[in-house]
């Protein structure tokens, strides 16, 4: 009797690893088909890590990984775990987590337990960032950022007066109308940017005044900025543009990646309206309106090229942030192709969507950008219709308060009914 039991104790066993084994196998499967269709643009980065039966190891070079030198290495029994932390902790002591080379202190198959959401409205529970793109809150200042068309009235495109349009002010009255619509429906919104004032709670001539030469300082000390710039961005003769193009403009967004992250999101919305990339200056019209979304990957070969872009890219990897940015942006898009008559571009319609990015659903991209890459929720980057187009412009022209703009009314709409149906999709399962 005790040698049956023994001999079922053991068939039991090997049947278990026989299913560990295949787990593990798909896992492998999974993780390497995700890295190579949706991560590596050019498939040039294998070097960088590698997947197999122990887990998951990043390297610093591909001259590590032939010698066999871990930057990280996490267990797959460990997945859970990484992933319960990102949602908890901040983006700068997960990067000390991926410091220490491997997930300490937390052995395989324990985690900490997930938030409960008690429906009483559709998005009780949830809570939600929202970036309006860019930091306008008029034209000049549109001007200042680069951000800004000005269209000048004549008979034949059929415009009577000249037409002036700054993004930011469009993504912020976007963003002021959605906010309002997912709060009714009980949702905790938080907004990166309020009215003239930056993702640093100031205006850029107040950030001017406090902050540059703090920022000149650090980035002259950790050799982004050479000694003739740094002395060329603290004296007199600096302007505007070039201290917003080369100082303030990713440090602001970095600003933005950090409140988010420390809000703690379950998904993301950043708004833009795109333009006519063949049409430079903006100052005549254009045929072409497309709609289109942004999420994470699409690395290029020299974009692992720090510790940090190397975490991300295995945050990216590991956790579901990506399946569900692709999921969510999927149905924002099929949103906007039902309320704005706009349509999906496809990957030829922008050099930058063929050159730059990976199709991973209809009218969804995934794209190195800084924000995707830095912040830590599901995310949709959406680029609604193009502002040069002859209808649009003059649609967008309308109103000086542009949250009574019929048109900026129904972007919100579209933003608002893609995120419902995505958070009724996720409820359902
Ligand atoms: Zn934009």
């Amino acid at each position: 009797m005790k040698t049956i039991i023994k001999i079922l104790f053991l068939i039991l066993i090997n049947v278990d690893s026989i299913g560990q084994n295949i787990d593990i196998q798909a896992k492998i499967k999974y993780h390497t088909e995700k890295a190579q269709n949706y991560l590596d643009k050019e498939k040039s980065l294998s070097g960088f890590y590698s997947i197999d039966a122990d887990g998951i190891k990043m390297y610093a070079s591909p001259k590590d990984k032939l010698s066999n030198k871990t930057e990280f290495v996490i267990r797959w029994g460990q997945i859970e775990n990484f992933n319960n932390l990102l949602e908890f902790n901040s983006a700068t002591s997960m990067l000390a987590k991926y410091n220490e080379g491997q997930l300490k202190g937390f052995p395989d198959g324990i985690y900490i337990a997930t938030k409960k959401i008690t429906p009483e409205k559709k998005l009780t529970g949830y809570k939600i960032a929202l970036d309006p793109g860019h930091i306008a809150n008029d034209p000049e200042t549109g001007d200042l950022e680069k951000k800004y068309l000005k269209i000048k009235g004549d008979n034949i495109n059929g415009i009577k007066d000249s037409i002036e349009i700054a993004e930011g002010m469009l993504t912020y009255a976007t963003a002021k109308l959605l906010k309002s619509k997912l709060e009714n429906e009980g949702a905790t919104v938080f907004l990166t940017r309020s009215g003239d004032k930056c993702s640093f709670g100031k205006t850029f001539a107040q950030w001017k005044k406090d902050d540059l030469k703090n920022a000149v300082d650090s980035l002259f000390k950790i050799g982004e900025l050479k000694a003739s710039q740094k002395q060329y961005f603290l004296s007199k003769k600096v302007n505007d543009r070039d201290i917003f193009r080369v100082i303030f403009k990713d440090l602001e967004l970095a600003k933005r990646a950090e409140i988010i992250n420390n809000f703690h999101p379950d998904l993301t919305v950043v708004i833009h309206f795109n333009v006519d990339e063949t049409n430079l200056k903006w100052e005549k019209t254009s045929d072409k309106d497309f709609d289109m979304t942004f999420v994470a990957g699409a690395f290029m070969k020299n974009d692992l090229s720090t510790k940090e872009k190397r975490f991300e890219f295995l945050r990216l990897l590991i956790s579901d942030n990506l399946e569900k940015s692709i999921s969510l942006s999927a149905s924002v898009i099929k949103s906007f192709e039902s309320e704005l008559n706009v349509p999906t571009a496809n990957i030829r319609d922008a050099k930058y969507l063929t050159e730059g990015c990976i199709m991973a659903a209809n009218g969804v991209y995934c794209r190195n950008l800084q924000l995707p890459r830095y912040i830590h929720s599901p995310i949709v980057y959406g680029e609604t219709l193009y502002q040069d187009n002859i209808n649009e412009c003059k649609s967008l022209n309308a109103e000086s308060d542009k949250t009574k703009n019929k048109r900026i009314q129904q972007i919100a709409e579209a933003y608002f009914k893609g995120i419902l149906e995505y958070t009724t999709t996720l409820s359902s399962k």
